[in-house]
């Protein structure tokens, strides 16, 4: 589907919509309705199952999303955190630079001066996107992020986080006191972040307001041991730096133990390739859509030492997208606030050490994954509209539908209540022919329904306190007992978890 047919499918089912509609809109916000909300929800939940359940040291915090101006300016945000922009002195649109020059410099303009950047569009003649004119300019790059007036005095400034990291790095001090002084200790964050982007677009991919769902994992590099077996025979798809500098665009599905052979660490091996079952397993994403794409040292971060982007091939956005990624960050983010605040953030080990912790951040974008989960599961087929979603991902896991609304309402209403005492979140459908009902559910993605009749309600009759269950994937339906219903769908509704170490470890 394209991305404006997919997105008008979410808008009219309440999914999502732009923010302040009313008012035309407010470019790169949007508002999440009923079952935006839900499937938000678990995908959060699924995350947290699965990230959280690769070891009993990482926890979930909840960090402020407002960060005081000496922080932004320790991590290094509020000298640098830009995205050089070029603007017509046509049409006056304003691109990013990146986006301009994406086909004579692939690597990304990070690092580029102004000047740098205007030179590059003088020599290539690049026109304006919009209007084709050569009036390009590049003025002098403004921050992204969004600041604030902080407290009643007007002196103090504080600014909304434009990542949920900082929120963990800030954290560390605290979280090593509260726990059990041992490294690796990891912080899970899913919270909102901004960024006051140049050019908003592509929906939920570049987004002024969105939420993250980060991890960062504080480790010693010379102790961090993962249960490595775990992933030691999973082939993974990888697109190496290398490889691709010498012209190289397919992926190379290659297994985790040859990455480590040549010469990747395995903490940084197992959580990629965890990112990896994550996207296929859970997700549900189709392992050749994927590729984990090696960014190489002139294209990353100067402080990531390694970086593999997690990216899906999404048809509404027309190739590979970003959803993820695994960063090698080093020290640089305690190095920085340690300078900052003047606080020693070097924590001593059981064998007497002082370390600096290096820090493993892996990220993943919620609202674009979101969207992902919508292109990849979200499908016309046989005249009907399909949400073929993991049931533990539905919005809606259950639809409860009378077949009369008088005669078997009570029935299902009181059913109703007795899946949700059971833990079944499920949704109520009286209105319109039984046809039509299953079509609503199957766009919103419900994979049960069951339907009560004439014989579920008839205490004489053989099928009594029977439903039919019809299952969205198949539309097979089958008759089954009202009694152990929840039971038999608790597990298909729960998101699954890693494999437990020790019953991997060999
Ligand atoms: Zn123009």
């Amino acid at each position: 589907m394209k991305s404006d047919e997919l997105f008008a499918l979410l808008r009219r089912r309440g999914f999502l919509w732009p923010s302040s509609e009313i008012y035309g809109g407010a470019q790169g916000l949007f508002d999440y309705g009923p079952l935006g909300v839900a499937l938000k929800r678990r995908l959060e939940e699924a995350w947290s199952a699965w990230f959280l359940g690769l070891s009993d040291d990482y926890h979930a915090i909840q960090p402020s999303e407002l960060l005081p101006e000496a922080v932004v300016r320790a991590s290094g945000h509020l000298e640098n955190f830009t995205d050089p922009e070029v603007t017509c002195g046509h049409c006056h649109h304003a691109f990013r630079a990146e986006t301009v020059l994406e086909k004579v410099r692939p690597e990304g303009v990070d690092g580029l001066s102004a000047t740098a950047i205007a030179e590059l569009v003088a020599q290539h003649r690049i026109a304006c996107p919009s209007c084709g004119q050569a009036a390009l300019t590049v003025p002098a790059p403004f921050n992204l992020m969004f600041g604030v007036d902080f407290g009643v005095t007007g002196r103090e400034k504080a600014y909304l986080a434009p990542e949920t990291a900082q929120g963990s790095y800030l954290a560390f001090a605290r979280m090593w006191e509260v726990g059990r002084k041992t490294l690796p200790l990891g912080l899970a964050v899913i919270g909102r972040a901004y960024r006051n982007e140049i050019a908003p677009r592509q929906v939920l991919f570049r987004m002024r307001a969105f939420t993250q769902a980060e991890l960062q994992v504080f480790f010693d590099p010379a102790s961090f041991a993962v249960p490595f077996s775990a992933v030691r025979d999973e082939r993974l798809p990888v697109l190496r730096a290398d490889r691709r500098a010498a012209g190289a665009t397919d992926v190379e599905w290659t297994s985790a133990a040859e990455l480590v052979a040549g010469g990747l660490p395995e903490f940084y091996v197992f959580h990629l390739a965890h990112l990896f079952r994550f996207f296929r397993d859970v997700l549900g994403y189709p392992a050749e859509r994927i590729r984990l794409f090696e960014k190489s040292e002139v294209e990353r971060a100067f402080y990531n030492r390694i970086q593999f982007d997690a990216e899906v091939r999404l048809d509404s956005l027309g190739g590979f997208r970003e959803l993820g990624a695994v960063h090698y960050r080093g020290d640089y983010d305690l190095g920085r606030h340690a300078k900052g605040s003047g606080k020693d953030l070097a924590v001593t080990l059981t064998d007497g050490r002082r370390v600096l912790p290096h820090v493993l951040e892996i990220t993943f974008g919620i609202d674009r994954n979101l969207w992902a989960l919508a292109d990849l599961h979200l499908a016309v087929e046989d005249e009907r509209t399909v949400f073929r979603l993991p049931a533990y991902l539905a919005p809606i896991p259950l639809g409860v539908l009378p077949l009369l609304k008088k005669e078997h309402g009570p029935y299902a209403r009181s059913l109703l209540d007795r899946v949700r005492r059971a833990g079944v979140p499920a949704a109520y459908d009286a209105s319109a022919s039984i046809g039509r009902r299953y079509a609503r559910m199957d766009e919103a993605g419900a994979p049960y329904c069951v339907t009560v009749d004439g014989e579920t309600v008839d205490p004489s009759h053989p099928a009594h306190d029977t439903v039919t269950l019809r299952q969205r994937d198949s539309r097979a339906q089958e008759r089954v007992p009202v009694e152990g219903l929840a039971a038999r769908l608790a597990e298909p509704l729960r998101p699954p978890r890693p494999p437990a170490p020790d019953a991997a470890a060999s």
